[in-house]
């Protein structure tokens, strides 16, 4: 057999399983009489892969098989990739397990599961200091990406309301929002599938990564919906300067008459500041911020699928975004993308409002910071490693003061909990062919799932590593992700480090996988400027 340069997994193992004999062979068992899993034909015969199968398997069967495809996927625990959180407490899973076939929408049959819906939105109202709990308004959504297109759409019908009455063109040159080209897919999406113009004020070493509010306003006009304001930025973990861009407006109105309203992109931070930082404003306790949304399963504490927007109070939800739903045998109002959706994530959401109180939560963002802090340390320290977060620094920039006290939360700049780094200047001018992408690879391999991303326009030439420091990112674990870190680098720089073989290690990571049917092809997105090829 000739040695190819390429073979389709597929054919191959097609063509290497057992052929059929054509003899009667009488001792040999039905394998599809035995009931043990192994046992069965499905542990040697192939299953549908791409095809309609037309006979079924036992559920034992395909419960095995699938969860032993699964295991090939990362662990969650070391999924320091993602802000989606991973881990809740027994009972929490317990009362998931038993609301998992609750539809929320339903909710005539599961009044209380709505009274419940209900109640998680007061408590983030009063939290985000609306002016009257009672007048504010909200829904739970799937993440923050449905939260983020009704707080966008709320804001584009009163830009429009606005036009209308003062006799103006909503199409000609229609509206825009402002944000920063550090914003999340989410917010992009809302500007694209909701025809809004999207303005990216470029980010800068200056501007902390994030939206710059020395040049925001030159982006802003009248024509301008709203500006995106992101609590707590996915690349750095950086909050935008709410208050700061919330008094540029103030100008601008002032001079203008044009009042801009913001959104804030709390989806991490509206579950950190409030209680790591009480005293930062941002929230409802200034005017101009309308409305509100967080991932309930991000430093909410909850699993995967809730979100919440909430806004200020009901005049800026225009009534045109509400349904009325006639719905076997009452009235309900609908102002959700979704029409069903899973009630279990929002009963593990108010669990936790309720387990853990204002305390609860801001003990876990303490030590969600501190541990934080610890990994920033150890890599500046290390002497490898530059880290470009700042919630292990003096606050308002500078050295520490004399009296710096190490374990107040004050003492440091606020932020989110994630730590972004990237291979020190020295280290850089040491090893100049040591690609930043290899310690991913390298980390990879040990469960480490830690991503190496570009930043947004216009520093699209720096990489970061990116570490989020969840609750389930314990002290213990810290200390293991530092040691594989020193080891993995050292190893890399070590002379005789055969550093090239990784170039072929990446080759491998983006070929593997099955065939892509039903899968979009690499390319089949828009073309990536940095913009449209984002980190999530
Ligand atoms: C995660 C994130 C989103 C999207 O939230 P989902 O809950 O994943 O839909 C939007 N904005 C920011 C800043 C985020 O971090």
């Amino acid at each position: 057999m000739s040695l190819s340069m390429h073979v389709n997994p597929d054919h191959l193992v097609r063509e290497a399983h057992d052929k059929k004999t054509h003899h009667h062979n009488l001792t040999k068992t039905n394998p599809d009489a035995l009931s043990r899993t192994y046992g069965a034909r499905y542990g040697t015969n192939p299953i549908a892969k791409y095809t309609f199968a037309s006979k079924g398997i036992s559920a034992d069967a395909a419960y095995q098989l699938i969860h032993d495809e699964l295991s090939l996927d990362g662990s969650a625990t070391l999924n320091l990739a993602s802000f989606v959180h991973t881990w809740i407490p027994e009972p929490a899973m317990k009362l998931m397990q038993e609301n998992m076939n609750k539809n929320l929408i339903d909710q005539d049959e599961y009044p209380m599961t709505q009274i419940i819906h209900t109640r998680c939105i007061s408590m983030l109202a009063d939290l985000w200091h609306a002016p009257s709990s009672r007048n504010a308004i909200g829904t739970a959504t799937t993440g923050s990406s449905e939260a983020i297109q009704l707080g966008g759409l709320a804001m584009k019908r009163i830009w429009q309301e606005k036009r209308k009455a003062a006799g103006k063109s909503i199409h000609e040159p229609g509206p825009n929002i402002v944000m920063g080209a550090n914003a999340q897919v989410a917010l992009e999406k809302f500007a694209r599938y909701f025809e809004v113009e999207c303005r990216l004020v470029p980010i800068s070493e200056e501007s902390k990564y994030r939206l710059d509010p020395k040049k925001v306003m030159q982006y802003v006009d009248e024509n301008t919906i709203g500006v995106f304001v992101i609590l707590g930025s996915t690349y750095t973990g950086h909050y935008e300067p709410v208050k700061e861009i919330s008094d540029l407006l103030d100008e601008y109105e002032a001079k203008t008459g044009h009042s801009v309203p913001i959104h804030v992109d709390g989806a991490s931070g509206a579950f950190v500041a409030p209680f790591a930082t009480p005293k930062l404003e941002w929230d409802f306790k200034l005017p101009r911020v309308v409305s509100i949304n967080t991932s309930g399963h991000k430093f909410g504490l909850a699993l995967v699928g809730v979100g919440w927007v909430i806004w200020r109070s009901k005049e800026f939800l225009p009534k045109d975004l509400i349904f009325e739903l006639h719905y076997l045998g009452s009235v309900e109002y609908s102002f959700s993308l979704n029409f069903s959706r899973p009630a279990a994530p929002i009963i593990a959401q108010y669990f936790n409002l309720l387990h853990l109180g204002f305390e609860g939560y801001r003990a876990v963002a303490l030590n969600d910071l501190q541990n934080a802090r610890l990994l920033s340390r150890a890599l500046e320290r290390s002497g490898y490693y530059h880290v470009l977060s700042d919630i292990h620094r003096p606050s308002g920039g500078g050295e520490a003061a004399k009296d710096f006290d190490e374990e107040s939360i004050e003492s440091y700049e606020p932020g989110l909990p994630v730590v972004a780094f990237r291979f020190s200047d020295s280290f850089k001018e040491k090893y100049p062919d040591l690609q930043q992408k290899w310690i991913q690879t390298l980390l990879r391999s040990k469960g480490w799932i830690v991503p190496n991303y570009e930043l947004a326009p216009d520093l699209q030439s720096i990489e970061i590593l990116r570490v989020v420091v969840r609750e389930n990112l314990t002290e213990v674990l810290i200390d293991r992700l530092v040691a594989d870190l020193m080891e993995i680098t050292e190893s890399l720089s070590s002379k005789d480090s055969p550093a090239h073989g990784l170039s072929i290690l990446e080759g491998l990571h983006r070929k593997k996988g099955e065939h892509r049917e039903g899968k979009l092809e690499e390319g089949a997105g828009s073309e990536s400027s940095g913009t449209y090829a984002k980190q999530c």
